[in-house]
């Protein structure tokens, strides 16, 4: 049954609108003010919002622009007493698909609907097209692991060129880590495993550095209309994630807007730390890194994954501030040893850590405050973590594949000085580490 919100203030006006709707059996959702009818919205996802101009709390363009930013799927439809020509561009600029005046009858309404919905006399897409994704061992896939910037070419034949975008396959979930520019590649293999069947995908984004979302326009799945698409990630420091998601795709960098995407694409900002994906838990939390940015660790029956692709031990950086500001060097240790203390909190005993590792030690006595790791800053967080399997990850752009070699071995080699036990690979556009099989190895 497809579904429809009315906003609208005026009760026998509301009235009027839902008893059409309610006769041709649709599910109708009513609002009596812009405030409660976002919340709705954003709640309950219908596929059409009738949305009134004039309202209390909230008027109907910014309805338009908030819901516009948040749900691109949904058809908004304006419906307005006035026929003055700027309120109908001001509505359409504001996100609104379509601009009908009152009095309003079914014939008008039906019109619009199948302009806008031509696919509702089959009944909603969302509900009926929506299939479970194929039965694939449980296993993460890494499709881009550069940080920074995108490198192809011969010196990074082996670890690739691509910026972060990790694949987890796991209890029936599709989870994406990140839209760098390997989610190309992701998007074509998952369209040619799909074939005509629906692809249901949550894609999780850690924050909106360019190495992080710049692959996201060049998401096939993105393009079919098939295609049930869940971003998840939290407001950044200036603007909220669908603004920046969207404003990477404004004119002036692109010529297909992300409310132009066919696919039914939901942008949700999270508020909580922990949450649900299916059956897979996820912890976030917020790195030292510019910015909101965050990491993530999944808990699912096939061992945890923790992904931490941007971040910054503590102590450097605090330890610069201590002999600038006169803080006390044990003030500033303490506070770092704190927050040292959390992440390794965060860690504790995942099965893969998928962590920053841009620089080498020296390298990074030049980066101190760029917001990413040394290497053995690294390896020692993993081991205190008691870590499974460290996957050195964010390649610097400067690093050909002979620097990542020699990287990985110099990170085994303060595992071994450890005397415990780490397995260390260095990330690998294109590897596949099997969950099952780390599991069983345990
Ligand atoms: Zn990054
Ligand atoms: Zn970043």
């Amino acid at each position: 049954m497809p579904s429809v919100l009315i906003i609208e203030d005026d009760a026998d006006s509301r009235r009027g609108i839902v008893k059409l709707f309610e006769k041709e059996g649709w599910k109708v959702l009513e609002a009596g003010d812009g405030d409660t009818g976002v919340d709705i919205a954003v709640q309950q996802r219908p596929e059409l919002i009738l949305c009134d101009l004039l309202m209390p709390k909230f008027n109907g363009f910014q309805v338009c622009r908030t819901i516009r930013q948040q749900l691109q799927p949904t058809k908004i439809i304006v419906v307005s007493g006035r026929d003055y020509a700027v309120d109908r561009t001001s509505a359409l600029e504001a996100g609104a698909d379509e601009y009908l005046l009152k009095p309003i009858t079914w014939e008008v309404l039906c019109d619009a609907i199948d302009r806008l919905l031509p696919e509702l006399p089959h009944g909603p897409t969302v509900t009926k097209s929506a299939s479970e994704p194929r039965s694939v061992p449980p296993r993460v896939k890494l499709w881009g692991v550069r940080g920074s910037l995108p490198l192809p070419g011969p010196t990074t034949l082996r670890y690739g060129g691509n910026t972060s975008c990790v694949e987890v396959r796991v209890d029936g979930e599709i989870i994406i880590l990140d839209a760098g520019t390997g989610i190309r590649g992701l998007g074509l293999a998952l369209e040619k495993e799909f074939g005509s069947q629906s692809i249901k995908l949550t894609l999780l984004i850690t924050h909106t550095h360019w190495d992080h979302i710049q692959g996201l326009p060049f998401f096939a799945p993105a393009y079919n209309r098939k295609n049930l698409i869940r971003i998840l990630g939290y407001e950044g420091a200036r603007a909220g994630l669908g603004a920046i998601l969207a404003g990477q795709m404004e004119t002036p960098f692109f010529p297909v807007s992300l409310r132009e995407l066919p696919s039914h694409l939901v942008i949700e900002e999270l508020k909580e730390m922990e949450f649900h994906i299916g059956k897979v838990k996820v912890q976030a939390k917020f790195a030292n890194h510019p910015g909101i940015c965050a990491g993530y660790r999944l808990f699912t029956s096939a061992g945890s994954i923790a992904y931490m692709p941007d971040n910054e031990p503590y102590e450097p950086l605090k330890m610069q501030l201590a002999a600038r500001n006169g803080i006390s060097g044990a003030e500033a240790r303490d506070f770092a040893a704190t927050e040292r203390g959390k992440m390794v909190d965060f860690l504790r005993d995942c099965d893969v850590a998928i962590l920053d590792a841009q620089y080498t030690d020296e390298e990074y006595q030049q980066h101190v405050g760029w917001g990413h790791s040394s290497l053995s800053s690294v390896v020692s967080l993993a081991l205190d973590a008691d870590v499974g399997k460290l996957v050195l990850f964010h390649h610097d752009p400067s690093h050909d594949d002979e620097m990542i070699d020699r990287m990985v071995e110099q990170a085994r080699l303060l595992v071994l000085k450890s005397g415990k036990t780490l397995m260390i690979d260095g990330a690998r556009e294109g590897a596949e580490i099997l969950l099952e099989a780390k599991l069983a190895a345990k």
